[in-house]
């Protein structure tokens, strides 16, 4: 029991495979991570916001867009700044010790409504799945693209996010190569796999539910917990309870959930903590693979509530200086209503 150490606690990430140092002594109350924020009320529209309603040619060639009553509320678009672009060779380049790829890819923005205050959790249950439909469907899309080895969707919410941008939006990059992250990731899963028959991650959503301690938020469909080692304070993974490897087998039932659970669960961060900056990401599997046993789809919160130090740096071990379990118990009681 973690209590009954009278010193910091080292506590393995099955999932990320790496060491996590819990560090007890220095922890601090869930409440200290409030961020005391004056309630900032953006304006409903800005003129000079290339995402807001009346602005759609600031940001041309549109990809897909979702109708309502004559407008829209969700647009999908080219990144004006990509990371990477389309079209082009997709060799390699090896040259002794040097290795190189093209930078073929994709990365397209999801602007989620035509409104510049309307943060995620605000939004109608309706309206954040069909945010996570247009997920889906750009999802398989990119994958039909030559060359694309992975696919990442994100949102950055707030400056320490890494965000320049208010109005809210999430993107979609896909890249040439497999990134490293993500390969651990898939092989951690294939080898428990194949020293115990089960996945991973199925098991450790049974844990989960079974230990309760760590538990946010258990909706029909989809679970929401801090992870028993987790990297940060209020690090959370959302999980369907179903083996799914892929984002791009979730139905439409089960899209439903996870707006509802994805939606309270930012709202209790928002509540709980005076809306911090935060991340979130999907880690999945890729169409191709979507039967596959090793691997099982999550998305993951980041809020950035503290900074990763040298020591982070040079070991690749976080120092997570809150207790997972009452940082849960903190967000259970947080009130949404
Ligand atoms: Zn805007
Ligand atoms: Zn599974």
């Amino acid at each position: 029991m973690l209590k009954s150490f009278q010193m910091p606690e080292l506590r393995f990430n099955l999932i990320a495979n790496e060491w996590v140092i819990i560090s007890t002594e220095r922890a601090k109350k869930p409440e200290d991570f409030r961020q005391w924020r004056e309630k900032r009320y953006l304006p409903e529209h800005i003129d000079s916001c290339p995402f807001c309603v009346g602005n759609e040619a600031k940001t041309p060639g549109e990809i897909l867009r979702v109708q309502k009553d004559g407008g829209w509320k969700v647009r999908v678009i080219p990144n004006k700044f990509a990371v990477l672009s389309e079209g082009g060779q997709t060799q390699r380049m090896n040259d002794g010790l040097r290795r190189a790829v093209p930078g073929i890819g994709r990365h397209e923005v999801i602007v989620e409504s035509p409104m510049h205050n309307a943060f995620l959790p605000f939004l109608e249950v309706e309206d954040i799945a069909d945010i996570l439909r247009v997920y889906r469907s750009r999802f398989v899309a990119a994958y039909e693209a030559p060359g694309v080895e992975h696919v990442i969707i994100f949102k950055n919410h707030g400056e320490a996010s890494g965000t320049t941008i208010q109005h809210p939006h999430s993107q979609l990059v896909a890249t040439p190569v497999m990134p490293i992250q993500v390969r651990e990731r898939l092989d951690e899963a294939t080898r428990y796999f194949d020293s115990t028959g089960r996945c991973l991650m199925c098991a450790t959503v049974s844990d989960e539910l079974g230990d309760k301690r760590r538990i946010i938020l258990d909706t029909e469909h989809f679970v929401t917990f801090i992870p028993y080692a987790a990297f940060s304070p209020l690090h959370m993974w959302i999980f369907p309870k179903r083996h799914m490897a892929s984002f791009s087998d979730i139905g439409d039932a089960e899209i439903g959930d996870l707006a509802l659970n994805l939606k309270t669960t930012l709202l209790k961060l928002y509540h709980g903590l005076d809306n911090p900056d935060y991340n979130y990401v999907i880690r999945t599997e890729g169409t191709e693979k979507h039967r596959s046993k090793y691997f099982h789809w999550y998305l993951s919160i980041v809020p950035r509530l503290s900074q990763a130090s040298g020591f982070a740096l040079g070991s690749g071990m976080y120092i997570n200086p809150s207790i997972p379990e009452e940082m849960a118990e903190f967000m259970r009681g947080v009130n949404i209503t």
